[in-house]
């Protein structure tokens, strides 16, 4: 699954916090955009994310982490959210418009050769 819908999927199962990823020794858990994203995979663990999501270490434009840009420290991360200048919506779209294609293994340089790629390029073919 891709980030952006685990971010939406999530934001129900834990209370929105800023300053830290995930605390599940709250109840219900806490956390931000990415917390809830691992929660919705059934993951509690720190830093899951970063095995659900690889792409979220890999170093953007700006020159730090994808993480640091998504998560709960970043103003156009989930501090906009908290901050109430974006929606939760609006941060799944920014999400959705950085990660890679890929909802498998949700890495930018995919070598999945998984079922699909072979569906998209058989609709490609019927299109
Ligand atoms: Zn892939």
């Amino acid at each position: 699954m891709k980030l952006s819908e685990a971010i939406l999927l999530g934001d129900s199962l834990r209370t929105r916090t800023n300053g830290c990823y995930l605390n599940t020794r709250t109840s219900p858990p806490c956390g931000c955009a990415l917390g809830g994203a691992q929660l919705a995979m059934g993951r509690t663990e720190d830093m899951a994310f970063h095995e659900l999501w690889p792409w979220l270490q890999d170093i953007s434009p700006d020159g730090v982490s994808w993480r640091a840009e998504v998560g709960c420290d970043n103003e156009r991360g989930f501090e906009a959210v908290m901050g109430g200048s974006i929606s939760i919506d609006q941060l799944a779209d920014y999400v959705r418009s950085i990660e890679p294609s890929c909802g498998e293994c949700n890495r930018f340089d995919c070598t999945c050769t998984t079922e699909h790629k072979q569906v998209e390029s058989t609709e490609a073919i019927h299109a």
